[in-house]
């Protein structure tokens, strides 16, 4: 039982990189209105909801689940309306895929390009790989500075790029000639993250297939299914198959999958709360974009960002919370993040709430 070795020791084996991260923060939310993750704030209507769990009660636990996911990928592929030509590749939410994409490549000297600010996953998971990571700030209205986008690509030569369309956390779509330009002029793997799309109007699905490096990613979380972890990447077949060998083969659930095919079956019902976020924002956007002293940008997400008076972010975050209401405070990352707030866009009496404790805050 006796050991020569302390715990300080022990974890001198994590590497340093490891040791000097932050844990991902998740903020509890109990008894607050929850307008910090993106989350579809409606719930299924009760017919489905017994419809579900009728469908639930037939899935065998104690088989493993279909390892390849194949009616699932079939279901998707029909309702997402993926190209026919295009590989199809599963993940445990989007985040997973991302984690799949950076092993694949992953290698000493090897490289991440970004712009910045964006999707906070981008950077842990090239640390957690090893990987150098090249953020590129974004021009102050939130657009691509394109010149250093195509010179950060040109002097690090990544193995992968990742743009998020529309971005994370600044809500707007980027132009789609700079992207088409810097799928081009990329020598690795260029992944277009669309988990707002539902939101968004635009997309690069359709254009999987032209270029020999774009894989395009989903997730079903912002459209109403977030608890159940589902992500999705397309790209050229022979790529896919690859990353598919780094996917570990049960990665999705039976409960997952049934429950998937399930809301694809029933996708109309989705696509109508998503419609209803989708309004609930404009008229968000709207009330926001009159209160004094807030500048609200314009979003193809389901989320807005807004800019206080310097120096006022965390009280106007703290003050919220006070009044039970959680978003994200985005002042910390600094940058172009000084001074700014996120606000998920949840049912009318929620963003309603969120309006009225704003304006006593301020
Ligand atoms: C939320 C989010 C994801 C993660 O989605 P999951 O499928 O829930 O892991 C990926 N990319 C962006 C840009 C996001 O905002």
């Amino acid at each position: 039982m006796s050991t020569s070795k302390s715990p300080r020791e022990v974890l001198g084996w994590i590497r340093p990189e490891i040791r000097e991260l932050q844990a991902y923060h998740v903020p509890p939310a109990a008894g607050l209105v929850k307008l910090d993750a993106m989350e579809n704030p409606y719930t299924w209507p009760p017919q489905m909801q017994s419809a579900w769990l009728e469908r639930l009660s037939q899935v065998s636990v104690n088989r493993y689940p279909d390892a390849g996911s194949s009616e699932l990928i079939k279901q998707l592929q029909h309702t997402l309306a993926i190209p026919a030509d295009a590989g199809v590749i599963l993940g445990n939410g989007s985040d997973e895929l991302i984690q799949v994409l950076a092993m694949a490549v992953a290698q000493t000297g090897r490289a991440i390009v970004a712009p910045d600010p964006t999707f906070v996953m981008y950077r842990m998971i090239a640390t957690y790989t090893g990987m150098s990571y090249r953020a590129v700030p974004l021009r102050q209205d939130f657009s691509l500075d394109i010149g250093q986008m195509l010179a950060a690509i040109e002097e690090t030569q990544p193995a992968l790029v990742f743009l998020s369309y529309p971005n994370n956390p600044t809500g707007n779509l980027f132009d789609r000639a700079d992207m088409e330009k810097i799928i081009k002029a990329s020598p690795g793997l260029v992944v277009v993250d669309e988990a707002y799309h539902a939101f968004a109007g635009d997309s690069f699905l359709q254009a999987v297939g032209d270029f020999d490096n774009l894989l395009v990613m989903r997730t079903l979380s912002k459209i109403g299914l977030a608890g159940l972890r589902l992500g999705l990447l397309c790209g050229p077949p022979l790529l896919i198959d690859e990353l598919d060998k780094i996917r570990l083969p049960y990665n999705i659930g039976v409960l997952t999958q049934v429950t998937t095919l399930f809301a694809l079956q029933h996708y109309d019902s989705l696509l109508a709360q998503t419609r209803e976020i989708c309004e609930q924002r404009q008229e968000m956007l709207a009330a926001l974009k009159v209160v004094p002293g807030v500048t609200a940008y314009d979003s193809a997400a389901n989320f807005i960002l807004f800019r206080v008076q310097s120096g006022h972010a965390n009280q106007v975050f703290n003050g919220l919370k006070e009044r039970g209401i959680l978003i994200k405070n985005m002042h910390a990352n600094g940058g172009l993040m000084q001074d700014c707030l996120r606000v998920t866009v949840g049912k009318a009496d929620e963003n309603q709430a969120f309006l009225a404790a704003l304006g006593q805050v301020l």
